[in-house]
């Protein structure tokens, strides 16, 4: 399978497989290509170019080329084409909703509102493109104005994980195009397919040729590091591990660059003595199940007032029994993990949880094969020492811990370096918010279980990240300030 588009992966939308570069498909420099897998059945649907560090340069070029031309548009026009861009991506939800099935394993239902949620990006961005102001002050010294420029802050490369491959594409494309700069995509090795076919869909939106590159890659660390020491490359947003972020950082730090990073999570979930039970169990399966619990927003740990851990405990396991797994595009609840490597993660932290004591209550045991499944699975007791409280599980696995004082709570919820997000459920307002007030990071939801929407700032602190996507924040982490001195 070395054919440069599928015509028959997904019914009615051809899927490129080579690099997008300068508005050109073309193959890798090498002639290489890399195997995409199906996580429910383990086998290859598509070979995909295997970029080169001399493709990342021709990339770098064509970001280059096209820059001045970009950043010189009027803001109107970037809107529109973005505009169009979201109109394509609702258009064509279905077909990219079962790509995405078909390379990521994800159910169906979680596919299609990935793609909405993706596209939003597209439509928000739209009308930010039109909002981008700067400032006039008086200096203190009433010798001068202070004028607050924003610029399109320069060629970004943007690096993407496989979890949601389209939304966490569409994120940074759609506000670095809405504020002037080219791009250079380079998606997570899993899922290039998807990341592909949103670059023809920009195509088709209008974006010339340039503004954005998809160099899929195996090479990951070589051609990041090939972009990254250009001087012509200003900018890196990086979705993905933070362990790969930390190495990132470095490599950035060479050529002073500036970086946006989304890293990982480990996303505690309190439950209060005063919760509604219906909502907190209601919020908990989407905090935990979205994605198949693939999610850096996903609840990692589950801390439950003692007055109620039975009562929810026993609801929630009654739940995820329920859970029906299967291939995605079966309308099955949950779809496989994304590769075997994940489920043996997995399979291995329930296990040291159980040998130190936890209660498996469901689940627990990989499936057989074909396919990378593994049960939705709860663990009850599970002792503080256990990793699975330390790691990020990435997985459908819901650990509960129980608590006494809000204070126990909040104290164990901050035990961690990560700090993307975290959910509270309180029937009391104020004392929800007290409780989120003192939770160490970027995002809290309080009695639901999902809180990334395009028109809010989504980040973390500590060890999640730097900076955030979505909201106005996110367009203005693509550009950069000038302060011109004027006497007039
Ligand atoms: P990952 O292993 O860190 O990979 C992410 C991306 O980085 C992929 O494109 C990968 O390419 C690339 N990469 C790997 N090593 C690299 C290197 N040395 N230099 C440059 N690029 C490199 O993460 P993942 O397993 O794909 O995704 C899961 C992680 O993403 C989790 O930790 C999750 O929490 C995090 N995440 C965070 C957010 C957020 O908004 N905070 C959202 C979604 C996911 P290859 O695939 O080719 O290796």
């Amino acid at each position: 399978m070395t054919q440069a588009m599928l015509e028959d992966l997904v019914a009615g939308l051809p899927v490129p497989t080579d690099l997008h570069v300068g508005g050109r498909w073309v193959p890798a420099d090498d002639g290489g290509r890399f195997a995409v897998i199906d996580p429910a059945t383990g086998e290859e649907i598509a070979q995909v170019a295997n970029g080169t560090v001399a493709d990342a340069q021709r990339c770098v070029d064509a970001a280059d080329a096209a820059a001045a031309g970009w950043a010189a548009t009027s803001p109107r026009q970037r809107s529109e084409i973005l505009r169009r861009a979201f109109d394509l991506m609702t258009e064509r939800s279905e077909q990219i909703a079962e790509l995405m099935v078909r390379e990521n394993g994800k159910s169906l239902a979680d596919a299609r509102s990935e793609v909405t949620y993706a596209a939003e990006f597209f439509r928000w961005y739209a009308e930010e493109a039109v909002r981008v102001a700067g400032d006039v002050r008086t200096a203190p010294s009433g010798s001068n104005r202070i004028v607050v420029l924003r610029q399109p802050i320069g060629i970004a490369l943007l690096i993407t994980p496989w979890n949601f491959p389209a939304a966490m594409a569409t994120r940074k494309i759609g506000p670095a195009l809405a504020a002037g700069c080219t791009v250079i995509l380079k998606p997570a090795s899993e899922t290039p397919l998807t990341a592909l076919a949103i670059a023809q869909l920009l195509a088709d939106a209008g974006v010339p040729d340039g503004v954005v590159n998809v160099l899929p890659s195996r090479r990951s660390g070589a051609v990041a590091e090939t972009v990254l020491h250009d001087p012509r490359v200003r900018k890196l947003s990086f979705t993905g591990s933070t362990e790969v972020g930390r190495t990132l950082l470095k490599v950035a730090a060479d050529q002073v660059i500036s970086c946006s990073m989304e890293l990982g999570g480990n996303a505690p979930l309190v439950v209060l003595d005063d919760a509604d039970l219906d909502v907190a169990v209601e919020g908990a399966m989407v905090a935990k199940m979205r994605n198949g619990g693939e999610a850096c927003t996903a609840a990692n740990r589950m801390y439950v007032h003692r007055s109620v851990a039975d009562e929810f405990t026993r609801r929630l396991a009654e739940r995820m029994a329920a859970v029906d797994t299967g291939p995605g595009m079966s309308g099955a609840t949950l779809g496989p993990l994304v590769n075997q490597a994940a489920v043996e993660k997995v399979h291995s932290l329930v296990e040291d949880a159980a040998g130190r004591g936890a209660t498996v209550l469901t689940g627990g045991r990989p499936a057989d094969g074909p396919g990378y499944f593994y049960p939705a699975t709860v663990l009850a007791g599970v002792p503080a020492d256990a990793e699975i409280l330390d790691e990020e599980i990435f997985g459908p696995v819901a650990p509960v811990v129980v608590f006494d004082t809000d204070e126990e709570a909040v104290r164990l919820a901050n035990a961690t370096e990560y700090g993307l997000v975290a959910y509270v459920f309180s029937s009391d307002l104020a004392r929800a918010m007290r409780t989120a007030e003192a939770l160490e990071c970027g995002m809290v939801g309080i009695n639901r279980g999902v809180v990334s929407d395009p028109a809010a700032p989504f980040g973390g602190t500590k060890q999640s990240g730097i900076g955030r996507e979505g909201g106005h924040e996110g367009l203005l982490e693509y550009t950069e300030s000038k302060y011109v001195a004027v006497d007039w």
